[in-house]
């Protein structure tokens, strides 16, 4: 028999707020599906903590990360998105409609598109931890300007380490990019700005061992192990960028939904579809490979679609709205 659902049930529910997540939503609202958008804590995802953005396309000038996820929330809001900032913890796919538990509420839906993109990863030292926001980050664009005239180190290799001592070389005085190989993974246009920029210097074949400093002081140096040698030396520093890449926010899902080896969210080859159907995956938290916020809305767009098709193909068995 079909059921009555109060007005925490929505046909379409996106969890995540990002490039694909907000994709979905203007798919999903464009065909009249009412989408729920459930923002999580952060909203935008991690182009927020993002400077220039300079290769999304339609924006020869540019954009900021921020304002372009401005863009982005308008056009969803635009064709009748309800967005809620909330926080889910748990999902039940047992039963349908599935049903979601967040920090402020629950809700129901017929289709779920999982847009909970991913993390920055940390080096795993205890005193990373202690010391995280007293002089230890993984956002220059955030924490940066703390850092003004200050000497600090940027652990990575890859895009994220060159972005990161790039915009650092505005506010410091000098910028040690500590990378553990000898070669960057970073894309060339990248490389070249960091390594053409007279406040960076490079240390490579080397690891942080150890962060110095307390909640009082802040960061005052770091032990560096050159991995090669075995050696390791003092290097004062004040402060300690970590970019060495991200993790998937697939926490919640771990044990319900199909991962990958290396935690991200599985779908069908060349589509968006995870193990459970009227469950789409799209952006980061499906992609280890790519992490652009032009695939991510890519595959925000197919999950969009994907789960339209399956409203529709399924619309005699769900349930009745109010
Ligand atoms: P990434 O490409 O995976 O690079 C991570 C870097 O951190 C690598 O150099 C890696 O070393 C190093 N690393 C990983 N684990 C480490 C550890 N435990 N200790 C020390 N070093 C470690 O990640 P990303 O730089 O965040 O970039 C992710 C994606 O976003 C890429 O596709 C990138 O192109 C894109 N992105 C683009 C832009 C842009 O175009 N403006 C900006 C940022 C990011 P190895 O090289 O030895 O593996």
């Amino acid at each position: 028999m079909a059921t009555q659902h109060p007005e925490n049930h929505h046909k379409v529910v996106i969890i995540g707020s990002g490039p694909a997540g907000w994709t979905a939503a203007i798919y999903t609202a464009r065909a009249n599906l009412s989408p729920l958008v459930l923002q999580g804590t952060q909203p935008g995802g991690q182009l927020t903590i993002t400077t220039d953005v300079e290769n999304f396309p339609g924006f020869p000038e540019g954009i900021m990360g921020p304002e372009l996820m401005e863009h982005f929330q308008a056009q969803a809001e635009r064709f009748g998105t309800k967005v809620v900032y909330d926080t889910v913890n748990e999902v039940d796919f047992s039963k349908r409609p599935f049903k979601i538990l967040a920090d402020e509420g629950s809700y129901t839906a017929d289709t779920l598109i999982i847009a909970t993109g991913a993390s920055a990863k940390w080096i795993g030292l205890e005193s990373e931890q202690k010391l995280m926001g007293h002089g230890v980050s993984s956002c220059a664009t955030c924490d940066g300007a703390f850092f003004r005239n200050k000497e600090v180190v940027v652990v990575g290799g890859g895009d994220t380490a060159m972005e990161e001592a790039n915009f650092l070389a505005r506010f410091c005085s000098k910028i040690t990019v500590v990378h553990r190989r000898d070669s960057l993974r970073a894309s060339k246009i990248m490389q070249d700005r960091a390594l053409n920029n007279p406040k960076i210097e490079f240390i490579w074949d080397s690891a942080i061992a150890e962060i110095h400093g307390s909640k009082e002081t802040g960061v005052t140096s770091v032990t560096l192990k050159n991995l090669k040698t075995g050696e390791t030396k003092d290097f004062p520093t004040q402060g300690v960028f970590v970019a060495i890449g991200h993790k998937p926010n697939t926490d919640i899902f771990a044990g319900k939904l199909d991962l990958h080896p290396n935690g991200y969210l599985k779908v069908t080859p060349g589509g968006v579809s995870t193990n459970i159907e009227g469950v789409f995956g799209c952006g980061d938290v499906i992609d280890h490979h790519y992490r652009q916020a032009i695939t991510a809305a890519g595959t925000g767009c197919m999950a969009a679609i994907d789960a339209e098709k399956y409203l529709e193909a399924h619309e005699a068995q769900l349930t009745v709205r109010v």
